[in-house]
């Protein structure tokens, strides 16, 4: 397995252990409001998949061996570099969010909208650092299949949660998330 293979699992695992915990405590929690649906569960599947699922194939077995592809070293680095800019960003999402974390779209009913540390920026800072993840992905893992796709996954993925979100959190939390939105940019910071 190459460096870069490796940094990648390394990359996963971290970010297991920084959502671990939140993941745990959250489920406890009561909840107000639950808009899960059947083509966000879908699209959480095919994240999974691109994310996890393929490149343990691609690790555990020569079956891809067909999609790869070879880039020059200094973007497998440039991959290495940007896994670990993505999980700080990560990381600091989950601290600043908390318990108000969810995997799909809810609201507890001790929800609190957050809007400092990183989401004084950015609304979306942990679909910022996924961006990031999957430009790392084809870098780390010089595969169509196992490393490209999920790129096309995710910005699936973001397109339709983030339309879903950003309505939910207006429905809830009324003017006070469109001054938010005023001030903030989505994944890319708005400075003013
Ligand atoms: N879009 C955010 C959060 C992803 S987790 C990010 O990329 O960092 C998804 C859950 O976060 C949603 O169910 C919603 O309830 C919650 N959420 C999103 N933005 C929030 C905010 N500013 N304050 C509190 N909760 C928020």
């Amino acid at each position: 397995m190459s460096v870069f293979v490796i940094v990648y699992w390394i990359g996963v695992i971290t970010e297991m252990a920084i959502r671990a915990p939140i993941s745990q405590k959250q489920r406890k929690e009561a909840k107000s409001e639950s808009r899960v649906s059947v083509q966000e569960n879908v699209m959480l599947g095919l994240l999974f998949l691109a994310m996890f699922f393929l490149p343990l194939i691609y690790s555990a077995t020569s079956w891809l061996d067909f999609a790869n592809y070879l880039l020059p070293s200094w973007a497998g680095w440039l991959g290495v570099v940007l896994i670990l800019l993505a999980l700080i960003v990560f990381w600091r999402s989950h601290a600043d969010l908390g318990l108000n974390w969810s995997p799909s779209l809810e609201i507890r009913t001790e929800h609190t909208l957050i809007t400092n540390g990183i989401f004084g920026y950015i609304r979306h800072p942990m679909y910022a650092s996924q961006f990031i993840w999957v430009i790392a992905q084809p870098l780390l893992i010089q595969n169509w299949i196992a490393g490209f796709l999920d790129l096309f996954v995710f910005i699936t993925f973001y397109f339709l949660r983030v339309r879903a979100e950003e309505k939910m959190m207006l429905d809830t939390f009324g003017d006070e998330y469109r001054e938010y939105m005023n001030n903030t940019g989505g994944v890319i910071p708005k400075f003013k």
